[in-house]
């Protein structure tokens, strides 16, 4: 069991108040907050550290390099890959998904060749797709959704052709909630020999990750969601596929060797980090993911299933409540009545209650539920019970000024 308050003392963001109320910080899929370790190691390496990494031959740079290379070290401890050249640093899963559309676009996708994604994708696992399809005329294929919010796994298996070349979906939905079987669909790509991406993005936070157990082709998340910094993500890719790609952006150390008649590619991971990379956020990264990993993921599920299963069942109580989707891991979304999204969220944010509300960058999906948004609580490993409570009894005031 873990000890809730004393996690809570790690987050001083959460001691605050808002409009004089105590904060109740329930939009932690958007961003999750940071503890102190994490900006404390931030502080200390701008304030005692700070050199750029990989040029320099003096102290500091290599001290700055050695922590920078420490921290791919832990994320590749974190999802478990082979090796750190199969780790590159991004400025989050956006650009992790717009750099494999770009670059194995470049490499593998041909006109009339296919893609398939999920009625229930991030408008950041669908438009880098389109991008590409301006450029070379690729089909993208769409897996649909079950009436629960579940993607069709039959559907899905009647969508591969011999023309299909990458499927790349969601782990866990940032609006239903559901944690899709990504074992079984990498599976079932694989027997058509499909190369999958795994948007990681809601799932890095809540459940284990491991590349090689997936047998996943590439994987991407941001730090940020993870209760590391902004600015910072990974792409996990196979070592085998990167190393048929091409670079997705040119300049400082991404290259070999340069002249203007013919420039070489570095190694890998190095040939998709072009410029200075920002090596203070992945030391802030790395403690993140060294602050979740000690905490453990079967400790940090059982406390955030429990609490999701709760606040369902608490919310359902609520007169006239929808819920959309099977909510399994740490986010809610729903509407009341016919109460706008934006009217609750606004109102429940003067009672100090934060929450997100909108499409959620899920417009297809918004379309295919036939609504405009909900209202989305997501969770953390910091949040409590009470905390939905308060949640239910802001949802019940509001509902009585309607
Ligand atoms: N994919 C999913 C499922 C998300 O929930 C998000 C962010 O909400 C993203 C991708 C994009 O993440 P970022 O904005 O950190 O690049």
């Amino acid at each position: 069991m873990l000890d809730i308050q004393e996690i809570r003392r790690d987050f001083p963001i959460l001691a605050r108040e808002v409009y004089g109320r105590p904060l109740v910080y329930l939009d932690n899929g958007a961003t999750t907050q940071k503890p102190r370790c994490v900006v404390d190691a931030m502080t200390d390496e701008y304030l005692n550290v700070n050199a750029n990494v990989h040029r320099g031959v003096h102290y500091l740079s290599q001290q700055a390099t050695e922590l920078h290379e420490a921290a791919r070290e832990t994320v590749r401890r974190f999802v478990n890959a082979r090796s750190t050249a199969e780790i590159i640093f991004t400025r989050g899963t956006t650009e992790s998904i717009n750099l494999v559309a770009s670059s194995f676009g470049q490499a593998f996708l041909h006109d009339g060749d296919e893609v398939i994604l999920t009625a229930m994708e991030h408008h950041s696992n669908i438009v880098p797709w389109q991008l590409l399809q301006a450029r070379t005329r690729i089909v993208i294929k769409v897996c649909p959704l079950t009436d629960e919010g579940r993607l069709d796994l039959e559907a899905l298996e009647g969508l591969f052709s011999s023309r299909t070349r990458l499927l790349s979906c969601t782990y866990v939905s940032n609006v239903l909630g559901t944690i899709n079987p990504v074992a079984d669909i990498i599976r079932m790509a694989h027997d058509h020999q499909v190369p999958v991406l795994i948007d990681a993005a809601q799932a890095a936070p809540h459940l284990p990750l491991d590349v090689q157990a997936l047998d996943c082709d590439f994987l991407a998340f941001s730090g940020h969601k993870v209760y590391g910094p902004t600015g910072v993500g990974v792409l996990y890719g196979k070592e085998t596929l990167l190393d048929q790609m091409p670079p997705y952006m040119g300049g400082g150390e991404m290259i070999g060797k340069v002249s203007f008649e013919h420039t070489t590619w570095n190694q890998l991971p190095y040939k998709f980090e072009a410029g200075t990379p920002d090596y203070v956020a992945t030391t802030g990264l790395a403690r993140a993911l060294d602050y979740v990993s000690a905490i453990g993921f079967p400790a940090i599920m059982e406390h955030e299933q429990e609490l999701t299963r709760y606040a369902r069942q608490r919310l359902m109580e609520i007169p006239a409540m929808r819920i959309f989707g099977p909510s399994d891991d740490s986010v809610i979304s729903f509407l009341v009545g016919d109460i706008h999204h934006l009217d609750l969220g606004t109102l429940l944010d003067r009672l100090g209650i934060a929450v997100r509300t909108g499409h959620h960058c899920a417009e297809p999906l918004m379309h295919r539920l036939g609504i405009e948004g909900t209202v989305r609580a997501s969770f953390a490993l910091y949040n409590t019970k009470e905390e939905v409570d308060t949640l239910v009894k802001g949802i019940d005031r509001v509902r009585q000024m309607f």
